[in-house]
Formats: structure tokens, C-alpha cells, sequence
């Protein structure tokens, strides 16, 4: 008989959220239907016997006083999974895979009696493009090519083949999904798949359309020109609505995820921009005017105080990324750099401006 904490990899005094939490990451990794290895079935059980007891308040109580041996021979393999909650793993299923779940369905234990809704087939594809910062500033246009399905015209998507009928699909009954058992134990794991006959439909053909088989797709290459807004931030998703595949009647959408290639000479923060300049330590004493540039490219003026310091921000309002009738400011931070290498007169001017420094704060020379 295994010890339930080390199953679980959790100390003696674990709360109820960290025996929760390692069996959620245990079960995930462990799911028969994710992990191929040959003892991940048995892993997987053991995980969930160690789960069933630990978190229930009685039955761990009862596994720390008497000891796993006793334990054993006062419950068995029924008693330990009777009342077992696992519902938090099948959220877990689902909000990891969306709706590409049914590949993981996860319906329950015998006697725990839970379920979960089946879930449509995900049609969209994903993609990702990156850009480079300087592209934010205006509306830019970037072209991708998909390879995806189209409905097929000889049956406009059907998959029968013209002048025959529609009838309700033999190898699931119509439900569209495909139920597999599994006893593990005294486990029953419930796995939901989408019906191999008639995709998900339900419904299959007398006489399958011949152009594609029966399928109802074609394979087919699409270039789209996808607009990137400007100001877009890192990470933001674009739909492009019919970019998808096509299958049992619907036409998914192309995702894209934008990310954005960081600068050199700027930095990011929203529609803020951060950059930097180096100021020599004469024009940080005496202030002035110097040009800096913008991510544009262009140039601007900044007027530098008299006695700035280093690291010091000055800001140019309005020369910051723009979205939404919104415009960000650019913040320049000063880089003070000290002059090398002066000649005797510089020096010379030097030393008198210490002088006058001395006389200016101690009043003597
Ligand atoms: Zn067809
Ligand atoms: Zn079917």
C-alpha cells in the first residue's frame, strides 16, 4: 500500500488547495488519454485513489490515525472512491483544451456521477505574426497564407453526392459522438470523441458526394491581407472571420496572435514610449536645446533645464503611440556623460569655474 502524501507529493499537514492543486497537475500530466506511456493508466489511478482519500475530511483522518495498512482494511477500493469529487479536473480539462475537449473528455468515476457537456469541434486555426514596434505607429498590413477547407462544391459542403439523402448516422445514432469505456479499477473513465463516421454531424450520406468523398471539405489555399491596428499591444489577438476550416456545416475563423518585436530604441508601456539621451555635462549644466529622435523617424526639439541631473525624465507630450483617439507621450531619460581627454585651456576654465564655485558657496577663496 503506497503512502497517499507521497503519491501526491504533498507534506503530512498539506491544506486542502495544495492537495488539490498536486493532484490537478498530477492528474493532467497523468490522463490516460494525454500520456501514452504504458504506466500512466495505473499512475493515473493511483493518483486518484490518493486524491479520493486525502480530500475527504473522514477519510484522511482516519489514513493519519491508523495508518495505511489499517486504512486498507477498512475501506475498500468502492468505499475509497464513494463521494470522491473530481469535478475540479474536469474544469481543469476544459479550460486548458477550450473546445478542443473532447479529445480529453473526462466523464467521471462510477458512482461519482458527474458529466460533462460534450463540446463542439473547434473549426478555427491559429496563428501568429510579429511585427516590428516602429510598424505600430500607423495602421499596417501584413499577408498571411492559409491552408485550410473549404466547403466542396459539388455537394456545398454535405458530402453527398447530388440527388441523394440525408440520413441519421448509423455508428453513433445520430448523437455525433462516439463514447468509449474504460474500467480502471473499480474507476468506469468515460471518454467522449467526435463519431469517426459522420464528424460530429450526426447524419451521413446514401450516397457519399464523390469530388470529396464524402467529407464535404475541399483543401484550399487562402492569402489574406489582415490589417494591424495601430497601438496594438503585445500578445492582442485578430479575427479574420471564414479563415478557419470548414467542417459539419460551419466555417471557423483564423486567429492570429500579433507580437511585437522589441526596439532598440524604445521601450514600451501601453501608448508610451521610453527612450534615451545622452546629455555631456556641460549642456546638463547650462541647459539648452537638443534634437532627439522619434520612433517615426523624425526629429524633435527637447529643451533641456538648466542643472538637470543623470537619469532624469523629461517628457514630449504627445509622441507616443496612438490608438483610439488616445495618444501616449515619449519619456527621454537623461544620460550625463563626463567630457575626457580636455586641453590645458579648457582645464584652465575649468579650475576658474571651481574657484568661483568655492567663493560662490564658502564665500573665500
Ligand atoms: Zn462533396
Ligand atoms: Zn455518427
Amino acid at each position: 500500500m503506497s503512502d497517499y502524501y507521497e503519491t501526491l507529493g504533498v507534506s503530512k499537514n498539506a491544506t486542502q488547495d495544495e492537495i488539490k492543486k498536486a493532484y490537478r497537475k498530477l492528474a493532467f500530466e497523468y490522463h490516460p488519454d494525454r500520456n501514452k506511456s504504458s504506466d500512466a493508466e495505473e499512475k493515473f489511478k493511483k493518483i486518484s485513489e490518493a486524491y479520493a482519500v486525502l480530500s475527504d475530511q473522514e477519510k484522511r483522518k482516519n489514513y493519519d490515525n491508523f495508518g495505511s495498512e489499517q486504512f486498507s482494511k477498512m475501506y475498500n477500493q468502492q468505499d475509497i472512491f464513494r463521494g470522491a469529487n473530481f469535478e475540479d479536473l474536469n474544469d481543469l480539462l476544459k479550460n486548458f483544451f477550450g473546445s478542443n475537449f473532447e479529445d480529453f473528455g473526462f466523464r467521471g468515476f462510477e458512482g461519482g456521477g458527474f458529466q460533462n457537456d460534450y463540446q463542439e469541434q473547434d473549426n478555427n486555426l491559429y496563428a501568429s505574426i510579429e511585427i516590428p514596434l516602429e510598424s505600430t505607429i500607423n495602421d499596417s498590413k501584413q499577408s498571411i497564407t492559409i491552408n485550410h477547407t473549404k466547403p466542396c462544391e459539388t455537394c456545398q459542403g454535405s458530402g453527398a453526392e447530388p440527388g441523394s439523402r440525408i440520413v441519421t448516422c448509423q455508428t453513433c445514432r445520430g448523437t455525433g459522438r462516439k463514447q468509449i469505456s474504460r474500467r480502471m479499477g473499480f474507476m468506469n473513465m468515460v471518454t467522449v470523441t467526435t463519431c469517426p463516421t459522420c464528424h460530429g454531424t450526426g447524419r451521413t450520406t446514401e450516397k457519399p458526394c464523390s469530388a470529396c468523398r464524402g467529407t464535404g471539405m475541399k483543401k484550399e489555399k487562402t492569402n489574406y491581407e489582415i490589417t494591424i491596428p495601430k497601438g496594438i499591444e503585445y500578445g492582442e489577438k485578430l479575427r479574420v472571420k471564414g479563415g478557419g476550416n470548414y467542417s459539419n456545416g460551419r466555417q471557423g475563423d483564423l486567429i492570429i496572435t500579433v507580437s511585437i518585436r522589441e526596439s532598440e530604441k524604445f521601450q514600451r508601456d501601453g501608448l508610451d514610449l521610453y527612450s534615451k539621451i545622452k546629455l555631456n555635462a556641460v549642456t546638463a549644466i547650462l541647459g539648452g536645446s537638443v534634437e532627439v529622435e522619434l520612433i517615426d523617424g523624425k526629429k524633435a526639439v527637447l529643451t533641456i533645464p538648466a542643472g538637470i541631473q543623470n537619469a532624469e525624465v523629461l517628457r514630449l507630450k504627445g509622441k507616443g503611440l496612438q490608438r483610439g483617439g488616445r495618444t501616449g507621450d515619449l519619456y527621454i531619460q537623461a544620460e550625463i556623460t563626463i567630457p575626457k581627454g580636455i586641453n590645458q585651456k579648457q582645464r584652465e576654465i575649468l579650475q576658474d569655474f571651481e574657484k568661483e564655485s568655492r567663493k560662490k558657496f564658502f564665500g573665500v577663496l
